[in-house]
């Protein structure tokens, strides 16, 4: 395939595969010694479903607003700036270098998520009815591939990056760990639970598949 940049990730695995990324990147992953012209071959028969891949992910960056500068985050869907003055965040001087200033962020950023995560939880359990009260807390995590979790002990664990995506998709992962409350699968019960208490929520989880490249 002509001009496709793609990474080359050769292991003791027997078979080939491609993926591309939110972010546009393709991972080929191939046996230790297939030889180029074969991995060239392999991509043309995928071409077409590679490229349709590309378009996809290239549509839902799209839909995310573009960080600019090195001292922009983004933040509930937002792109935020922060700096010592003039900015949307404003540090306190005494953290005066940029290593110091964006450990004070992501202080500040995990505190925002912490208190708005508990009350989109707190809004939502009385829907969830009886078995909202297994409900025992919340624990933040960050996490490279998922954006949380429901353990059986009624514990729920969100990706402190979730506070980057928009309300109304954050609200979307909370109702689903909360469903997980009552079914702890992915079956119709569940999804009818999910529908019940977030009717948007196909929209919601449309929008965070886009901003999985933020992750
Ligand atoms: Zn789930």
């Amino acid at each position: 395939m002509d001009g496709l940049q793609y990474e080359l990730k050769r292991s003791s695995r027997r078979t080939m595969s491609v993926e591309v990324h939110p972010t546009g990147s393709i991972i080929v992953r191939c046996p230790l010694r297939m030889p180029l012209y074969e991995i060239e071959r392999f991509l043309l028969m995928r071409e077409t479903w590679i490229q349709e891949r590309l378009l996809d992910s290239e549509a839902k960056r799209q839909l995310i607003p573009q960080r600019t500068h090195p001292h922009h985050i983004y933040h509930r869907g937002d792109v935020l700036s922060w700096g010592w003055q003039n900015a949307d965040i404003i540090v306190p001087q005494r953290h005066s270098t940029h290593s110091a200033a964006q450990k004070y962020i992501e202080r500040w950023q995990r505190a925002e998520a912490e208190s708005l995560f508990e009350a989109m939880i707190h809004e939502h359990l009385p829907s969830i009815g009886v078995p909202g009260l297994r409900y025992q807390g919340l624990k933040l995590r960050k996490m490279k591939r998922r954006w949380g979790s429901c353990s059986s002990t009624g514990f729920i664990t969100l990706n402190e990056h979730l506070i980057r995506v928009p309300d109304g998709c954050i609200r979307g992962v909370v109702v689903h760990e909360l469903c997980h409350l009552v079914h702890l699968h992915h079956g119709a019960a569940f999804h009818h639970l999910v529908q019940d208490v977030y009717p948007d929520h196909r929209i919601s989880d449309a929008i965070l598949d886009a901003w999985t490249s933020v992750l």
